[in-house]
């Protein structure tokens, strides 16, 4: 119900400008980003040469071979996939669910049909990666929650929010923070209050945007000294 008066609201509130371009969006279906924007926006294919543990794009030509970047090397996930490149419309989509709880139809059905083409379907449980209650506290909701809601929704497999908690408020990745920076800011944030919840699970850990991976290497870490036996990482976007 409250989606649907939300989505006719949008709709009123089209042609509206498109954050990524100034170009204004005429289908409330694309979201915040025009038509353009997201034909410019690098959509994985699965026909592009990715790592095949994080998820890094390496080329765009596909190839039979595993192929594996090495940076992610010490991560402690499974692997890792994205919609599609960190850019254009995508990243603009991200910046806009970190300030409004709200998923374009069309990214949605990207996000959707991205997961049925993965080999994350027999996961046991979709774990957001959480805020710090200060954050959360300060936004209203947790984002990684908001896709984590979407896809448990589509796919009927247990969505759980309350196993991991990120128990210190590290400072907001920014721009020019380097690689070394975003690990240490992460080190020993999360935790794992359930563990009888995730023990023996594959588990599913959601997010917006993967950058460095130190986030949610943490968190997989912890998972899986509780005893989750695969930790995979889905995001919208992977940055470059
Ligand atoms: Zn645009
Ligand atoms: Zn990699």
């Amino acid at each position: 119900m409250f989606h649907k008066i939300f989505d006719s609201l949008l709709t009123l509130a089209y042609p509206q400008a498109c954050q990524a371009c100034d170009n204004s969006v005429e289908n409330s279906a694309d979201g915040i980003a025009c038509r353009l924007c997201w034909k410019k926006t690098n959509i994985f294919s699965g026909a592009e040469i990715l790592c095949a543990k994080c998820g890094a794009f390496l080329q765009a030509k596909s190839s039979n071979f595993q192929t594996f970047c090495h940076r992610c090397d010490g991560h402690f996930y499974d692997s890792a996939r994205a919609v599609g490149i960190y850019d254009h419309a995508l990243a603009a989509s991200v910046l806009h669910l970190k300030r409004e709880p709200f998923v374009a139809q069309n990214l949605r059905k990207l996000f959707l049909s991205r997961f049925q083409n993965s080999e994350f379907q027999n996961v046991a449980l979709i774990v957001p990666v959480p805020l710090s209650k200060k954050r959360f506290l300060e936004r209203g909701f947790n984002q990684a929650a908001v896709l984590s809601k979407i896809l448990a929704k589509q796919s009927g497999i247990k969505l759980d929010e309350h196993s991991l908690v990120r128990q210190t408020d590290t400072p907001m990745h920014r721009v020019g923070m380097d690689g070394k920076a975003r690990a240490v800011s992460v080190e020993n944030a999360f935790d794992v209050k359930r563990p009888k919840f995730v023990e023996g699970a594959k588990v599913l850990l959601i997010d917006d945007v993967f950058t460095s991976g130190a986030t949610v290497s943490n968190c997989a870490k912890v998972l899986k000294k509780s005893g989750a036996t695969k930790v995979y990482v889905f995001t919208l976007a992977k940055t470059l």
